[in-house]
């Protein structure tokens, strides 16, 4: 079995679309981590196309927000707004939907939580090599999948000690180690390399491939323009930032 771990789509129907295409022919499943919307200006279309083609979702903090459960003094203001915009476009089908996500789930060997396994509905970010370790006691699989801070990374423990990787390509999991993978995020990557993000999971073979790929940014960021959402959130999109 091989899944495609989608996290932090933020209603970026452009980048979901190429990233759907590209895992087509190498995957047999999709999961994904949350932050379906927010931020991007197809929030219902990302929506209806994760629910058909995901075997597993979990809620993110967009998600939380948009439906009532996070309070919006949390965001920056671009955040609040994007989140006040598309909690407006959002009927109730959809709002239904996205109020049932669980917070965690697991799928084979593995965890699946939008920000971090420890307190998952405190939003934590597992952001440098630290942040990782503590998070292990929290989850009772050998894998934990995470996104939320929209940048690839790896953490590990083992008898062989700890092992932090900001920037991974292919993971193999080896016998005796415990993973934390955060896949990227598909609709607005935050680590300086703006092609969409996401991993694919090869179950038998034990093994985590970072993908990136290309989308169609300029009209990604010409829709949310278009919708008057803020023009940060389309500039953003180009510099990956
Ligand atoms: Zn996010």
């Amino acid at each position: 079995m091989r899944y495609a771990i989608l996290s932090d789509i933020h209603g970026n129907l452009e980048a979901l679309g190429a990233v759907l295409a590209d895992a087509a022919g190498r995957t047999d499943g999709v999961l994904c981590l949350g932050d379906v919307v927010g931020y991007g200006a197809d929030p219902t279309a990302c929506v209806d196309l994760v629910a058909d083609r995901a075997e597993k979702v979990v809620g993110g903090n967009h998600e939380w927000a948009v439906t009532g459960r996070l309070a919006l003094g949390w965001f920056n203001r671009w955040a609040r707004a994007a989140a006040e915009w598309t909690s407006d476009r959002l009927d109730s089908d959809h709002q239904a939907w996205l109020s049932a996500l669980p917070l965690s789930s697991e799928v084979a060997d593995a965890t699946l939580v939008h920000a971090s396994p420890a307190r998952p509905d405190e939003w934590d970010y597992l952001l440098v090599a630290e942040d990782g370790w503590d998070a292990f006691s929290a989850f009772a699989t050998r894998v934990c999948f995470v996104g939320h801070s929209h940048r690839p990374a790896a953490w590990s423990l083992g008898s062989s000690g700890p092992g932090w990787d900001p920037r991974p390509a292919t993971i193999t999991l080896e016998a005796g180690r415990r993973y934390i993978v955060n896949v990227g995020s598909v609709g607005q990557p935050r680590d300086g390399d703006p092609r969409a993000s996401y991993a694919v999971w090869d179950v038998d073979a034990g093994q985590v491939a970072i993908r990136r790929v290309a989308y169609d940014i300029a009209t990604a960021r010409r829709k949310i323009q278009a919708a008057g959402l803020p023009r940060v959130l389309g500039d953003r999109l180009g510099a990956g930032t």
